[in-house]
Parts: structure tokens; sequence; C-alpha cells
């Protein structure tokens, strides 16, 4: 609002306030900006620092004045510059718009901007779904629940109670999510839904509420809460897994697997979208106030041994647990790359394998000796899988 008022006073006093002998002295400038075309003027404006200084080369003279108010590209400037809405830090400039009267309309306050929730300015949208609040897509995310969700609620009809559904770009499972990403569902805003419950309980306390009527719905917490419970429960079983690698694995692995290796699968994507996967099938969600966490500390040690798996692959039966199938893991790559680099480095390139020349046998059907090092490496995992993590260069022949 202050925008429009401070601009055009500034314009209007410095016109009134503009005297002759000023026009004057400046008249080369001005009688030669007044002859451009209205286009190239509009560029000049375009690339003045501040409209401000738009309305300062229109007091040189009227007739530039009408000129440059008259000007889209002037508007389109108080409107970005000014950040009278977001979308304006989006778009380029679009000739078809009429930003003088976008600006005059924002400044009147019939274009609401500011979240009624958080305050925040320019981001607020008006909600139709929820009678024409203006609230910004944070809070939103803050405060919708899925509907099916709250259809799941004992003795609650949310028709009945005059609750209306909307769809909304929820991602409260996204553990990856930017709040861009997500799909569209049918959501419930959760004051309104809690404000319901109660008075149909006839309780004033939502978390008595909660624990009485409803102790394993969920997640009864807004969108936001429950993304960032998952995404700190893949944390959780990230750590997990660090410490069962360390404590089991890495004394074994060592020599092949150095620890930022392991580091950078377990922080990488492949493992997170798997592990995400399990968390999500063990439908763990945020508790709301009454709630007991579900996410126990045997649970996350349940997903932690499936992360284990999908870094080294499973366990061999009957073996000790350090052999497996490695090449089913995910760190079978560094696994093979050092082995490799031990042959390379013994000059060893081709080879048989000792000890299935010492045991007479030819190789495997569809194989045949020698074999590059590649090969050998798969042929040790699959006919001799506790010879894989000590594999010597002796072995090859
Ligand atoms: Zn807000
Ligand atoms: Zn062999």
């Amino acid at each position: 609002m202050a925008t429009l008022r401070d601009t055009t006073n500034t314009s209007q006093s410095a016109s009134e306030l503009a005297p002759a002998t000023l026009t004057q002295a400046i008249s080369p400038a001005k009688t030669y900006l007044d002859r451009l075309p209205t286009e190239i003027l509009n560029e000049i404006i375009n690339y003045l620092p501040d409209p401000g200084d738009a309305v300062h080369l229109g007091s040189t003279c009227r007739a530039l004045q009408r000129e440059i108010l008259n000007s889209n590209h002037f508007w389109w400037k108080v409107a970005r510059d000014k950040k009278v809405h977001r979308d304006f830090l989006r778009y380029p400039y679009a000739p078809t718009v009429d930003y003088q009267r976008f600006v005059v309309r924002v400044a009147r306050g019939e274009i609401r901007t500011t979240c009624e929730l958080c305050f925040k300015a320019r981001y607020g949208r008006v909600r139709k779904c929820l009678g024409e609040r203006i609230i910004c897509p944070d809070c939103m995310d803050e405060r919708v629940v899925l509907a099916e969700v709250v259809e799941r609620i004992p003795n609650f009809d949310p028709v009945a109670s005059g609750l209306q559904s909307f769809k909304f770009l929820y991602n409260g499972f996204d553990m990856n999510a930017s709040r861009q990403s997500g799909t569209y569902q049918n959501v419930f805003w959760l004051p309104s839904v809690i404000r319901h419950v109660k008075a149909t309980y006839g309780l004033i306390d939502w978390k008595k509420c909660v624990g009485d009527h409803m102790p394993t719905i969920g997640p009864l917490v807004g969108a936001r809460q429950n993304r960032e419970y998952l995404v700190d429960i893949l944390e959780r079983v990230r750590s997990n897994i660090r410490a069962i690698y360390l404590a089991e694995y890495d004394a074994a692995l060592r020599p092949l697997v150095p620890l930022d290796r392991l580091e950078a699968y377990l922080t990488g994507s492949n493992i997170s979208t798997r592990l995400g996967k399990d968390i999500l099938a063990l439908e763990l969600f945020c508790p709301a106030e009454g709630q007991t966490d579900r996410a126990s500390s045997e649970v996350i040690e349940r997903v932690a041994r499936m992360g284990i798996v999908y870094l080294l692959g499973p366990r061999i039966q009957g073996q000790p647990k350090t052999i497996r199938q490695y090449d089913l893991g995910h760190l079978w790559l560094t696994v093979t790359q050092s082995l490799t680099a031990r042959f390379l480095s013994a000059n060893k390139r081709w080879g048989r394998c000792r000890i299935c020349v010492n045991a007479g046998e030819r190789g495997l059907p569809g194989q045949t000796f020698p074999r590059n090092i590649y090969n050998f490496i798969h042929h040790i995992q699959h006919a001799h899988p506790i010879y894989l993590l000590r594999l010597d260069v002796s072995l090859m022949v």
C-alpha cells in the first residue's frame, strides 16, 4: 500500500515543486528524451535501477511524466522491485498484463497476499476451500491432515459436522520432499477437525481425546510434521546401520571398503529410497499428542538390518555373517574395485583359480580358463565365498 502512495506522492510533489528554471537547465536532455519513441523510452525506464528514478525522470517534464506513468513497463518494475506479489519474482514482463491496475489493486488491498497465520507478506493465497482465508503454502503444509485419516476417527462424521475436504499437494510421506513434490490428495484443515472432534466427544483436551478414542489412527498432525518425523526416522536408521556395520562388519571389510565409501553409500539416494519404502511399509507416522511413538528402537533396528542387506547383500546360509552374497549389495562395486587394484598392483591380470585347479576342475560350464580379474572375483564370490574378503593374489595361478 505504501508503495503506491510513496511513488505517487513523490511524482506529484516533485512535479509541483519543479521550478521552471530547473526544467530549462536540463532542457537539452529533456528535448532529446522527449523525442524518443515510446518503446525506447520504455527500455530506458526498464533499466533504471529504481522506480523512483523513473519518477524523477518524469518530474523533469510533464509530457515525459505522462509517458512514464502510462508505461506498462514502469508499473511492472514498480510491482517487481517493490515485490508487491511473489509472482513478479518468477515471471518476466508480459505486455498483455495491466500492471498499473495490478499495483493499484494491491495498494487498495483488493489483492491480499499476507498470510493471516504467519504474517509473511506476498506469499499468502486466497483459499476458497477455507472460506477465502489468506494462507501461505507453508502454513497450509503445517495444518492439513489426510481425509482418509479423518474418516477413520470413530463415531465422527466429518461431513455431518460440516467439514469440507479439499485437494491439496500433500507430501507428508515424502522423505526426499521439497514442498513442491507430492501428490494432490483429499485433506481436511486440521484445526477445524480438532475443534469438531473435541466437540463430538465433549472433551476440551485434544491429547485426552486422541489418547482415549484414536490411539492408533494417524498421522493426526500436519503434513510437515509427519514428513520431518519420517526424515528423522530415516536418520536414526542410518546411524543404526553405521553402528551395526562398525561393530560387526568393519573389521572384516576395512581392507576393502574405506569408511568414507561406506558413508557415501549410506547417505546416497539409492539406500535412502529403499529404506524410505521400508519405513513407509511399516506404516509409521508422527504420533499426535496422546499417541505413543511406534518407532521403537527395535523397529529402527529391524529396518537397519534390512539396510545392512542392501549394503552387503544377503547372508549365505550356514556361513558366518561376514560371508555373504556381496555381489547383490551396494558395496559390491567398491569391493571389486579394491580387489582389482590388489591384483593389478601384483601385476596379475589373468589366471586360473588355484582351488579349482587343485580340485581338478576345469571351471564352471560356459566359462573358460584363464579368467580376467573381474570374472575371477565373480567366480570366487560364487564358488568360494569364504575366500572373497581375504582374496589373495596367490589364489590366481
Ligand atoms: Zn503463513
Ligand atoms: Zn575356483
